[in-house]
């Protein structure tokens, strides 16, 4: 019995990351996840695949910094003021 017990708990506290993960990435949270290509909103310039994170916030939550413009994007290609 036990051992259900242990199966159900890890499917459960699974299936919540994953469901607070897409929740998070839908309400565009810094928790969320993003996968596409970012475009700046400012010259348009494609954000590179492989970042190199300019700060503790680019490193905890992801974002760039447009190599063109240089100015601050979160990962979902907002600017952060
Ligand atoms: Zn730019």
């Amino acid at each position: 019995m036990d051992r259900y017990i242990d199966l159900i708990l890890t499917i459960g506290i699974t299936l919540g990351l994953i469901i607070w993960l897409t929740i998070m990435s839908k309400l565009k949270s810094k928790y969320g996840l993003n996968f596409k290509r970012v475009y700046c909103p400012v010259c348009g310039t494609k954000q590179p695949i492989i970042r190199v994170p300019k700060n503790q916030i680019q490193i905890l939550y992801g974002g760039n910094t447009c190599p063109k413009c240089q100015i601050e994007l979160d990962k979902y290609g907002n600017v952060i003021s």
